[in-house]
């Protein structure tokens, strides 16, 4: 058995076949991992003992001739903003470098709840922000398929450890992108459920209209199952929504035949990297082998997401990380303090990284009196017509197939200087979560980390809570 071959599905047929045991693949990943990690990063803490330990418990209950579900024994790697009891979560930010969490979020408690094996958080860009990785105020993470570029963000860590078999499967979170994007860099799947799928409980908020929690994972088919394990209403966040995702593994061809796909004209544009283009070419042809009309269709409100984007998000994160004030959660360690508001100033101004500080500013502004109406209102009032583009669209097709990135990974340090080109790399995903849609990034073919081509996803937007659509076209995809 190799790590490199194993998927979620793969390891639970081994698993009953007692092929091997759960601590054996446990002990397997953290032994890589402390090989490979040195070169990726993906990491920032490992929960060795406890892996161990949650491994050996599924290996006791197969034993014993108990049942075990999907996801039992399943080696997975969280985002640095899930909470995990009793261990550090830092979103990757120096503020919260010595915060515990003093409760599991609810996905950490679901997947506790069915088994897997929590091996460890992963680095991201400071509370989400970023599209690269580069904002962690910890270390740099390094795409798998070329160290000398990025994983993408801000899911980065997450996204690199699946592709470096470093995790069987992870997750992350997504406001703008920070899934797909991730996972695009990396040829790794990326699903970003519908807004209110999964519980956002226990999730370190970045922008509460905006994130979702979402599986990455090595296939659609792995996506699928992890994204079931995860989801459902939960009573501590009043946003999630009780619905049956039992058809979303194995879907039936002849449904899926009649799903048809739009091609949104705004998304193939002329600036678009060749590669990408191909890509999409590529994608397209497949999904017509197998049978499914594409129409093309307009978005025309598209070209305003990215602004409102840009309004909306700063405008939440800047209420979000108002907590974060040196007394609660966390504390910079040996600062001298005046007083009150000097232990504010100190903690916020030394915890908190340049683009944490540049959100805040933008967010404060946007919100406030006499500009609120100009930007944040208005903004909300674009956010509706953006919306109303995908109504209108999924009247006439069932499924929106798009680039999710202009590019492929860009080189470590090309955007660092200049914001808005960071930003630019996000300018096909952001649409989705201002909607609330699902959707998923998956390659556009097998890549092979030894081959070193860089990876190309395309993206699949369905809607409100047809996740069995884009992933059982993804999960057709890749078995052709
Ligand atoms: N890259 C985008 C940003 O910087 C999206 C981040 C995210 O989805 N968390 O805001």
């Amino acid at each position: 058995m190799h790590l490199h071959d194993l998927t979620i599905k793969s390891f639970g047929e081994g698993l009953l076949r007692k092929e091997f045991s759960a601590l054996e693949i446990t002990q397997a990943y953290l032994n890589y991992i402390a090989d490979k990690d040195r070169e990726v990063g993906a990491y920032l803490n490992l929960h060795g003992m406890e892996a161990i330990r949650s491994a050996e418990a599924v290996d006791v209950a197969i034993s014993e001739g108990r049942r075990i579900g999907p996801i039992a024994g399943v080696p997975v790697a969280l985002k640095d903003n899930m909470l995990v009891d009793g261990s550090r979560t830092t979103a990757g930010s120096k503020i919260l470098e010595n915060y515990i969490s003093s409760y599991d979020a609810t996905v950490t408690k679901k997947l506790k709840e069915g088994g897997a094996v929590v091996l460890g958080k992963t680095n991201m860009d400071e509370f989400a922000m970023g599209s690269s990785t580069e904002n962690s105020a910890f270390q740099i993470t390094r795409n798998p398929y070329d160290p000398k570029r990025v994983p993408g963000g801000s899911s980065g860590g997450s996204a690199a450890a699946v592709a470096a078999n470093i995790a069987l499967a992870a997750l992350g979170s997504d406001t703008g992108g920070s899934i797909r994007q991730p996972a695009a860099f990396c040829g790794v799947v990326g699903l970003k459920p519908t807004y209110g799928a999964v519980s956002r409980h226990g999730l370190i908020a970045m922008s509460s209209s905006l994130d979702q929690i979402g599986p990455i994972t090595r296939t659609v088919e792995d996506a699928a199952i992890l994204f079931k394990a995860i989801s459902g209403k939960d009573e501590f966040d009043s946003t999630s929504v009780d619905t049956d995702y039992d058809d979303v593994i194995n879907p039936d061809l002849d449904d899926l035949k009649n799903l048809k796909i739009g091609l949104p004209k705004e998304y193939f544009i002329s600036g678009l990297d060749k590669k990408v283009s191909d890509g999409m070419d590529l994608a397209i042809a497949k999904l017509k082998s197998l049978g499914l009309k594409f129409e093309e269709i307009s978005l025309p409100n598209t070209k305003y997401a990215l602004s409102v984007y840009y309004i909306i998000m700063p405008a939440e994160v800047s209420t979000n990380l108002a907590r974060f004030d040196g007394i609660r959660y966390a504390r910079i360690p040996d600062l001298e303090i005046k007083n009150l508001k000097d232990l504010y100033l100190k903690n916020r101004g030394l915890g908190f990284g340049a683009e944490a500080r540049r959100r805040i500013l933008l967010g404060t502004f946007v919100l406030s009196s006499g500009y609120y109406d100009a930007y944040y209102a208005k903004a909300q009032k674009v956010r509706t017509l953006i919306k109303r583009d995908f109504d209108e669209a999924f009247k006439k097709v069932d499924v929106v197939l798009t680039p999710v990135t202009p590019t492929p990974a860009f080189k470590i340090g090309e955007k660092t200087a200049d914001p808005m080109q960071m930003y630019l790399s996000d300018i096909f995903t952001i649409p989705a979560n201002l909607a609330g849609l699902p959707a998923i990034s998956i390659p556009v073919k097998k890549y092979s980390l030894a081959d070193k081509e860089l990876p190309i996803g395309f993206q699949l937007i369905g809607k409100y809570f047809r996740e069995k659509d884009i992933l059982g076209l993804g999960q057709y995809y890749e078995k052709l």
